[in-house]
């Protein structure tokens, strides 16, 4: 019930990701809050199923961090992110993970996407990376904050390094994949840094800064 409950154990935040990657560069951009950054393993839910059926990003980054908050009584994070392009309608959008079918590969959903764009010219293959950020806290207070990255699906995957797409976006200020890019090129630019970058503005009102 909103407002009921008071805002206790505010020291500490629980990211609800079991990526350990994600939990760090959230613990990264949160270091300057009095904030202990707990895990979903440092609290207990490992393995915690969460249906996220949700019709948004936004709708399905709520679900998780409200699970974790009602679980755990404290300060929740959770985010969801996806990739979405013009002309498929923004599809795969918050499909992202599983666009070619319940527990598909990497290589699938690009093999997926590359076949859906056949003979499409690369003006006309505009996207964006979306990451929706969502701090729920134990009062029922909900703090929502959101990051894009513009960019075009290449031809052909190019480069190495990342995860999902990151072969085939090219991104647009850069001229070139996030797959192509080191870590920390990609962390300045990505959907999720400019959402974490917003979130952490939103929570400068609400938290106290070291
Ligand atoms: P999640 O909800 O953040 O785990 O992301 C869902 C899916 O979106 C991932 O499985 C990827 O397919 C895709 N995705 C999200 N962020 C990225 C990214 O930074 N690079 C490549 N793919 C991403």
């Amino acid at each position: 019930m909103k407002n009921k409950t008071t805002n206790k154990n505010l020291g500490q935040a629980v990211i609800a990701t079991e990526n350990e990657h994600k939990l760090k560069e959230i613990g990264d951009i949160l270091k300057d809050f009095h904030l202990e950054i707990l895990s979903i393993k440092d609290v207990g839910l490992e393995g915690l199923e969460i249906i996220e059926d949700g019709k948004t990003f936004k709708e399905n980054a709520l679900i998780k961090a409200k699970a974790v908050m009602e679980k755990t009584g404290r300060l929740t994070i959770a985010d969801d992110s996806g990739l979405e392009v013009d002309i498929l309608d923004n599809q795969p959008g918050i499909h992202s993970a599983r666009f070619a079918g319940e527990n598909a590969t990497d290589y699938e959903n690009n093999k997926k996407l590359l076949k859906l764009l056949e003979g499409i010219p690369l003006h006309d293959r505009t996207a964006r990376f979306v990451c929706v950020m969502v701090a729920v806290f134990p009062n029922g207070d909900i703090v929502v904050s959101r990051g894009e990255c513009p960019g075009i699906i290449s031809f052909e995957p190019k480069g190495e390094s990342g995860f999902g797409y990151d072969p085939l976006f090219i991104v647009k200020e850069c001229n070139k994949t996030f797959a192509e890019m080191g870590e920390e090129e990609k962390n300045k630019v990505s959907h999720r840094a400019v959402a974490l970058e917003d979130l952490k503005e939103k929570l400068k009102t609400r938290l106290e800064i070291k």
